[in-house]
């Protein structure tokens, strides 16, 4: 073909506008480059289910652990559920057959339906710093086991609590005193080591030793106290257990 040969101002301008109007619209590099992005933004696979009366009552207390197990697991891999928030809003708005009921101190490093990787309507959480269970607590765990149908009762303590160091150095402020007085049994019944100049707030081990001692406390407490959870245990209902959370790894260890 004949290349034309364009000499005209015109005829120059006109072609060189029409270049740049082909250029701003059809740009194949970019829009393919928008279409990936596009597509790799796109929100992947949303759970919107959430626990029926027949999921509950074809979980045993077993089944629950197992399942916050995996949790815990896919918290601690970052491969926790995406969930659709706003589906399981509404699904769960009228009724709730939650999995577990579980108590915890109020430590905000501590996100409990997070770490269990748990949705709307799956877990009741009782909060209280320090993880120890009272009368309002234990009338908690009543109705989320006898009413609600929840299978499993986690008390659940965790690394580096403010409360238990409190309780261990014996500090005072306000209500606060009253509060840590009863994390105080636990501190007692931790008998290593010895030496009072070690037996304190800056001794790591010591700290988690006396958070563990007072979950194990609590479910002596709980199963004392509560003759309705005590009887649902006997009667393989339920299962009370204890855990621990080590929030620099975000993994739980159950006590088994
Ligand atoms: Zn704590």
């Amino acid at each position: 073909m004949k290349t034309m040969k364009i000499t005209s101002p015109l005829a120059l301008t006109l072609l060189f506008c029409a270049t740049l109007f082909i250029s701003c619209k059809e740009d194949p590099k970019k829009t393919e480059e928008t279409a990936i992005v596009q597509e790799t933004t796109e929100a992947p696979q949303m759970v919107t289910h959430v626990m029926t009366k027949e999921d509950q009552d074809n979980m045993t207390p077993q089944m629950v652990i197992d399942d916050f197990k995996a949790g815990n697991e896919r918290f601690v891999n970052q491969q926790t559920t995406n969930r659709n928030h706003g589906e399981q809003i509404r699904k769960t708005a009228l009724a709730q057959y939650p999995k577990a009921i579980v108590l915890s101190c109020v430590d905000s490093r501590v996100p409990v339906e997070d770490l269990f990787d748990q949705g709307i309507g799956d877990v009741f959480v009782g909060r209280v710093a320090g993880n120890f269970v009272n009368e309002d607590l234990l009338g908690s765990m009543e109705f989320a086991t006898k009413v609600a149908g929840a299978k499993l009762v986690i008390i659940m303590g965790h690394k580096y609590c403010g409360a238990v160091k409190g309780a261990i150095d014996n500090a005072e402020l306000g209500n606060l005193t009253a509060m840590l007085k009863k994390i105080k049994p636990a501190v007692n019944a931790v008998e290593e080591p010895q030496d009072k100049a070690i037996r304190n707030s800056k001794n790591d081990d010591f700290v988690e030793a006396v958070s563990n001692k007072n979950v194990l406390l609590n479910i002596e407490k709980t199963l004392a106290q509560s003759p309705v959870l005590a009887e649902m245990q006997e009667k393989g209902e339920i299962k009370i257990v204890g855990a621990t959370y080590d929030l620099s790894t975000g993994k739980v260890t159950f006590f088994e």
